[in-house]
């Protein structure tokens, strides 16, 4: 959305605010009439609902609104801060064990507070021990205490809290500014489409969000700033979309007459109805004269390497080379393996180029790309260095792409003319957020897994029941099955992760695996031991792998039946859905046991019931979407380099409904726009 001028006005124009005060906001981040008035309150206090304090039982969690009466720093023992707040009807005593000294420097007596916490009877009173508090207003104004309706509080940095901005004194700010400039901000949305989606004009909605006559008048006038937003990012993206469709000309590729028929002949199996119809639109958007934008989601095992290759093949098909860029050197391997004896018998050649490579191999490779000799290349980001030159590249396909920052798509991208890209996820992500991430690329989604794969039956176990798990471990292994062992790696304490792999790896070899060949693979080994191991483990040479996470994405080994993932409450759901992902892969019953250790307080049940969840769904879409409303959308990707645009006002969590709004409006006008 373009800024309307007058909200793009120096907020020095704003009545009370000087040269200080302007500095402060710009601290925060408001520069402008229009910072300040998308500043919106943080939440609001709905006075209607607040209970006088001498109508709060003993045990109640309440926010409460009273004078600061008296304080101070009561020495002893446990030496404590105590605030005496009252109200028309009573008053509570809060009590801060720590902290004081700042404590007693921010409160005067006249403030009015709310206090949010749970209500106690000490000696015979009413007590609050470290209760939340906001300002509703500072002493000496005139107080709100008595004042009905709703109170908007913002969240408000130290400096603006230290220069009187806090409470009170941002609201009168926010409410000068309003009546100066609330009529002349215009809206960019017209009349019959705020009629349409029954939202209120923008300048209502300014006014309302901050001084809502009641909660209900606050929801619909955020929810309308909220979709101005997303309505903005939408049709950014489909601008781009739209623009790409008419100016950049790509290469029309015919369908492929001879390479991909030879492949799928080749197959020991059909493909799916889904994978038939993906690559049916694929091939079809291949064969436009424009470049393609294409995004890929399936669900783990859905098959979408296979849909690749036929992209790949179709476009080899047209005298035209294809890249395949993995994330990491153990999926971008086999991936080259997979593919490589797949096309052998087609007659193609392979290139592989990662970072761990010999010089030598690399050398080879870089020669083959070339000179057009290897008619695939499969690799790591070592694809997209520049001492890489393709012969001719015509289609770029990028698995599991939200692990590459979007400049890396785009460098590869860059090798070519005009290629085609082709995006694949691995993770099934929520509709809202794809439409953000991929709203510029066109989506095909393969909703169908192989036939004959059985549920993954999965169990929730605390670490008290380990020998009995690896007890059961030892059964498949004696059956002839492969078992994961898997252990957390988290960055800040990779060393410690580390051992505790390396422990378990030894404990596990010494006592209840130890008739066993067990492998240990971690981040820190080198590349090419680390194909070793994982080729070993293919082979079926080692039965048991203890792993840290580098195994999370793409391995393939259909003959392990048993994943086990110690300290499971460590990982986020999507990331235990990947991993859950590599077994269930051939014919045999499949297991995956997440084992807990409790930490003895309330995220113990946390994690508990999410890893419920694991048990109750397999469907990587449901898993996305209670794993995004549980860590928001940035965690959800592991990166915040996943190019997230970022929002004012919107939340996709919370805001999902609306964002579906506004892709379909956005979607209306680009029409209109381009008739
Ligand atoms: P994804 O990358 O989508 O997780 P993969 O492409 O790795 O899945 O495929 C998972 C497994 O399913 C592989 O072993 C692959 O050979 C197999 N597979 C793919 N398509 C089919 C099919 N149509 N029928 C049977 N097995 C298939
Ligand atoms: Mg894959």
């Amino acid at each position: 959305m373009e800024e309307t001028s007058v909200l793009g006005a120096a907020v020095e124009q704003v009545k009370g605010v000087g040269t200080r005060r302007a500095s402060v906001l710009k601290e925060a981040g408001i520069h402008t009439l229009g910072d300040l008035l998308y500043y919106l309150p943080r939440r609001y206090l709905d006075r209607q609902r607040i209970l006088p304090i001498d109508r709060v039982l003993a045990g109640q969690e309440v926010t409460l609104i009273g004078q600061v009466r008296q304080m101070r720093f009561v020495p002893g023992a446990r030496p404590r801060f105590l605030l005496v707040v009252e109200d028309d009807s009573d008053d509570v005593s809060c009590v801060w064990f720590q902290g004081g000294r700042y404590l007693q420097r921010n409160f005067q007596e006249g403030d009015v507070l709310a206090l949010s916490g749970k209500v106690e009877l000490f000696q015979g009173r009413r007590q609050m021990v470290h209760p939340e508090y906001e300002f509703v207003s500072a002493a000496g104004e005139q107080a709100l205490l008595h004042t009905g309706g709703i109170v908007p509080l913002y969240t408000a940095s130290a400096d603006m809290q230290e220069r009187g901005l806090r409470s009170r004194g941002f609201r009168r700010l926010v409410h000068g500014a309003l009546e100066a400039f609330a009529d002349q901000v215009e809206d960019p949305l017209d009349l019959e489409m705020r009629t349409r989606l029954q939202l209120p004009d923008l300048a209502q909605s300014l006014r309302q969000v901050h001084f809502p006559a009641s909660l209900e008048e606050a929801h619909r006038a955020r929810r309308r700033l909220v979709f101005d937003e997303l309505l903005a990012v939408q049709l950014l993206l489909l601008r781009r979309r739209e623009k790409r469709r008419r100016e950049a000309l790509g290469i029309a590729f015919a369908p492929s007459q001879k390479l991909v028929p030879a492949l799928l002949k080749a197959l020991p199996f059909e493909l799916t109805g889904a994978q038939q119809r993906v690559v049916e639109q694929i091939v079809q958007d291949m064969g436009q004269p424009v470049v393609m934008s294409r995004l890929l989601q399936g669900d783990v095992g859905s098959g979408k390497t296979l849909v690749a290759l036929c992209a790949m093949l179709t476009a080899v098909d047209n005298g035209y080379q294809a890249a395949l860029m993995a994330p990491t050197e153990i999926l971008a391997e086999q991936h080259f393996f997979n593919i490589r004896d797949l096309v052998r018998p087609l007659g193609l050649d392979v290139a592989f180029l990662a970072g761990g490579q010999k010089a030598a191999q690399r050398r080879q490779s870089l020669a083959a790309i070339e000179s057009g000799l290897a008619a695939l290349a499969v690799g790591t980001h070592a694809l997209i260095q520049e001492e890489v030159t393709f012969q001719r590249l015509g289609l770029v396909v990028v698995d599991e792409q939200h692990r590459f920052g979007v400049t890396q798509r785009g460098a590869l991208y860059g090798k070519g003319e005009k290629p085609d890209l082709l995006v694949m996820t691995a993770t099934p992500i929520p509709r809202s957020l794809a439409l953000t991430l991929y709203g510029d690329l066109d989506v095909a989604v393969l909703d169908e897994l192989p036939p004959g794969r059985q549920p993954i039956r999965t169990a929730l176990r605390g670490e008290d029941r380990r020998e009995l798990i690896f007890a059961f471990a030892a059964e498949q292994m004696h059956a002839g099955r492969q078992v994961y062992i898997v252990y957390p790696l988290i960055e800040e304490s990779e060393k410690m992760d580390l051992k505790s792999a390396v422990e378990a790896y030894e404990e596990l070899r010494s006592g209840p695996l130890a008739e066993f060949s067990l492998g240990l693979l971690h981040g820190r080994l080198a590349s090419e031991e680390k194909a070793q191991i994982m080729e070993a483990f293919k082979e079926g040479q080692l039965q048991g792998l203890v792993s840290t996470t580098v195994i999370e994405v793409g391995v393939d080994v259909p003959n392990a039946t048993l994943m086990i993932i110690e300290h499971a409450e460590r990982f986020g759901l999507a990331q235990l859905h990947q991993l859950r992902g590599r077994v269930g892969r051939g014919g045999e019953q499949s297991f995956c046991i997440l084992v807990t250790y409790a930490s003895g307080d309330q995220d113990d049940s946390d994690a508990a019931a999410r890893l419920q969840s694991m048990c109750q769904t397999q469907d990587g879409f449901i898993i996305a979407q209670r794993d995004m409303e549980i860590r928001g959308p940035g965690e959800l990707l592991g990166t915040r380099q996943a190019g997230m645009p970022e929002f004012k006002v919107a939340d996709l969590v919370r805001d999902a409904d609306l964002l579906v709004e506004a892709r379909t409006e956005a979607e209306r006008i680009i029409a209109a726009e381009n008739p």
